[in-house]
Formats: structure tokens, C-alpha cells, sequence
């Protein structure tokens, strides 16, 4: 007997089959003597929906307006799986976020959860009840609907584990559980049993998202462990939790990202000051900066690269074409034939020389390196995007098929 949150995501709870088929395993958990709490999204591509129809109004909806919106997304998703419910003989008890206590901040689209008040919610397990929650929303100091960003049902779901103390929380997608790599692209990858948040945190910035990275954080901050596995087939799924560091593979999983572009100035006056302005002012404009590299060149004047998200590009290249100009720099260059690929693994912390066995398994599939940037858990690199599969093969290959 224990107290169970489980949480279905929009591809689970896509159609009435879908979600009657989750209502019978929600049941079946409860009829196991557990209590249970079911955090689900809106169904299928709803949100998009939603966003594209106000939208044709406005193409920048008023945000608080937009939250009122897609909450509704979720009501729905929460309405039916009651009535799925209660059809198979079970009594329950359906919540908007609002009344499941879970209480933000006033940043509409992307509130943060600020407490949780879980009184009701626990009431009505009392009472026998399943209780299900509206993911992705909740309720402003201002008593307004707020949402959580997107993919936010897995932080409600989280959240409300944490608060009510749940024994285990489930989080329901339409995968098996985190994989060493990408299974569409890499047949030979393995699902990783167990992994920890911080390496689940660096696969979702190195392109490899399968769950909202706010709510691996805040399962960090409260320690949480999660699992996450698959609705529709049986399996174990990858359980997330704090890792002891002897515990993990050298290197837990190899991703590739490519969606970034690397922009390139040329002929930077090499003096203090001019870095600083120039990721400044795109920090200023909101644009995510991750690898930078400086290469010293000659007469007192360097080249400095930098990737970003692919859909910022055009933002960051005028940008950086307006600084260039301030600082006299030579010219600004936008390459979008690149991609990023990592390695991440908790273990790379006590063993040595894994940077060089990656670079040296690029080299033996003849693949240049054009960046790298390393922290305590991960290295990438950027390749030219045609190397993209070749170079994630043997890396995946080199780390962990040859570990058997
Ligand atoms: N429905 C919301 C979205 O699509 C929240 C979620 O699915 O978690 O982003
Ligand atoms: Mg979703």
C-alpha cells in the first residue's frame, strides 16, 4: 500500500481510447490498495491548438489571457478521465490546478510554483477517492490562472509528490524510459535503468528532451526520485534519482543536437571590454549563448565563434553585425551546417582521458571538430551537420557498445 503520483502526458491521453486505457490502469493501481493521484496534460496537440487560435487575433496574445486559454486544455483532459473513471466503478475527484492548492507567481506562460497546499487533495484520498489534478497550472497571488511553460504538467506532478510525500511518482510519456541514444537513429541503444538529475538536466540541453527541465530541477532541490516509462508498453522505465557516482557508467548516454548554429566573428580587436559587450547585448535580447571560442590570431585581433539555437540565428546575427561594427571588427559570419555532439555520464568525474577517447573515435570516422566545451559531466563538440549520425554511431559505439 502506498501513495502513488502518476502523471500522463498529452500523447497518452490523445483520444477516448487512450484515455480509457489509462483510466483502467489508474484503477488497477488503486485496486492494488494504493492511493493514488494522476497529474494529466491536455490531450495530444491541444496546447498548439489553443496557441495557433489566439493567435489568429493576435500574433502576441496578451499572456494572461493566453493562460485562461490553455489551462482549459487540461480541464478537459481532466473531465473525461474522471468519467473514464467512474464508468469502471471508482469514485473520483477531479481538480483544475487552482483547487488542487498549487499556488505561483504572477509570470504568466511560465509562473513558478511558489507552494502547494495540498489539503483537498489529501481530504478526498481520504475519502477514498482517486484524485486527479490539472497539469501545467495553477493560481496566481492574484488569484488568476497561471501556466507553467510549456511541458509543465511533469513540474505539477513533481511538485505534488514532493508535497504530499509520496512513496513513488510515475511520469507516463510515449517512450520506454531515458536511452543511451536516440532509438530512431542508434537501433543499438539501451534503456538506462537508472540515471541522475543532473545528467538528465544536460541530455535536455544537449537536444535530448524527455521531460520539462524545471521539473528535473525542482525533483532535484526536493529530492524526488521519479520514474519515467512508458504508458502503453510494460517495462521498467528509467528511474531518476541522486546517483552515487561509482554507480554510473563512464559515460551514461551520447546525444546530438541540431538545432544550433555557430555564428563567427572575424577580426576582433583584441583588448579588454569587447566580449563583454557583445554577449552582453545578446543576453540583453534574450538569446541563449552556448559554446564560445577564441582563437588569438595575429595583429592584435582574434576570432571569436559562438553557437545559439538555430531559430535565434537571424536575431543573433544582427546583433552581432551591429556590435561588429562598433568594435571594428572585420566581418560576422551564420553557419547553420553544424550540429552539437555530447557525451554526458556522471562517471567521467573520477576517469581520466575520456575527452580523449572521444576525440580520437571523431578522428578514426575522419570527422573534424570545429568547438568544444567540457564541464564536470559532459563534453561537446561541433561537427559539421552531415557528420551528425556517423559521428553519434561511433561515439555511441566507442562508449557504450564496446562496454558490452
Ligand atoms: N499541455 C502543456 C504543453 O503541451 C503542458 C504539458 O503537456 O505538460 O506544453
Ligand atoms: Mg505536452
Amino acid at each position: 500500500m502506498g501513495l502513488i503520483v502518476q502523471k500522463y502526458g498529452g500523447s497518452s491521453v490523445a483520444d477516448i481510447e487512450k484515455i480509457k486505457f489509462v483510466a483502467r490502469k489508474v484503477v488497477e493501481t488503486k485496486r492494488k490498495g494504493n492511493k493514488v493521484v494522476v497529474v494529466v496534460s491536455a490531450m495530444g496537440k491541444t496546447t498548439d491548438n489553443l496557441i495557433n487560435l489566439a493567435k489568429q487575433i493576435n500574433p502576441t496574445p496578451p499572456e494572461r489571457e493566453l493562460d485562461l486559454l490553455l489551462s482549459t486544455g487540461e480541464m478537459v483532459s481532466v473531465a473525461l478521465l474522471c468519467i473514464a473513471i467512474e464508468t469502471l466503478g471508482e469514485e473520483a475527484e477531479g481538480f483544475p490546478g487552482y483547487f488542487a492548492g498549487i499556488k505561483t507567481d504572477s509570470f504568466h506562460t511560465k509562473a513558478r510554483i511558489q507552494r502547494i497546499e495540498p489539503g483537498r487533495i489529501i481530504e478526498e484520498l481520504n475519502r477514498d477517492k482517486i484524485v486527479v489534478v490539472a497539469g501545467f497550472q495553477g493560481l496566481s497571488p492574484e488569484n488568476l490562472i497561471t501556466t507553467l511553460g510549456r511541458g509543465g504538467s511533469d513540474l505539477t506532478a513533481i511538485a505534488i509528490a514532493a508535497a504530499i510525500k509520496a512513496d513513488i511518482c510515475e511520469i507516463y510519456t510515449d517512450v520506454e524510459g531515458v536511452f543511451t541514444s536516440d532509438p530512431n537513429k542508434i537501433p543499438e541503444a539501451k534503456l538506462i535503468p537508472s540515471i541522475s538529475y543532473d545528467e538528465l538536466l544536460e541530455l535536455a540541453s544537449t537536444g535530448a528532451k524527455v521531460m520539462q527541465s524545471r521539473a528535473v530541477e525542482f525533483a532535484k532541490k526536493y529530492s524526488v526520485s521519479f520514474v519515467v516509462k512508458s504508458t502503453f508498453k510494460e517495462g521498467e522505465g528509467t528511474m531518476v534519482k541522486e546517483l552515487e557516482v561509482k554507480e554510473g557508467a563512464v559515460v551514461s548516454a551520447v546525444s546530438i543536437d541540431e538545432n544550433q548554429a555557430k555564428i563567427t566573428i572575424f577580426g576582433v580587436p583584441d583588448k579588454p571590454g569587447i566580449a563583454g559587450k557583445i554577449f552582453s547585448s545578446l543576453g540583453k535580447e534574450n538569446i541563449n549563448v552556448d559554446m564560445i571560442v577564441q582563437n588569438t590570431g595575429k595583429d592584435n585581433r582574434a576570432d571569436l565563434s559562438f553557437t545559439v539555437n538555430i531559430n535565434d540565428m537571424e536575431k543573433a546575427l544582427k546583433i552581432t553585425e551591429k556590435v561588429a561594427e562598433e568594435i571594428g571588427a572585420e566581418k560576422v559570419n551564420g553557419d547553420a551546417d553544424i550540429c552539437k555532439l555530447s557525451i554526458i555520464g556522471v562517471g567521467m568525474m573520477n576517469h581520466p582521458g575520456v575527452a580523449g577517447r572521444m576525440f580520437t573515435a571523431l578522428a578514426e570516422a575522419g570527422i573534424n571538430i570545429e568547438m568544444i566545451s567540457t564541464s564536470e559531466i559532459k563534453i561537446s563538440c561541433v561537427i559539421r551537420k552531415k557528420d551528425g549520425e556517423k559521428a553519434l554511431k561511433k561515439v555511441h559505439q566507442e562508449f557504450i557498445e564496446k562496454r558490452g
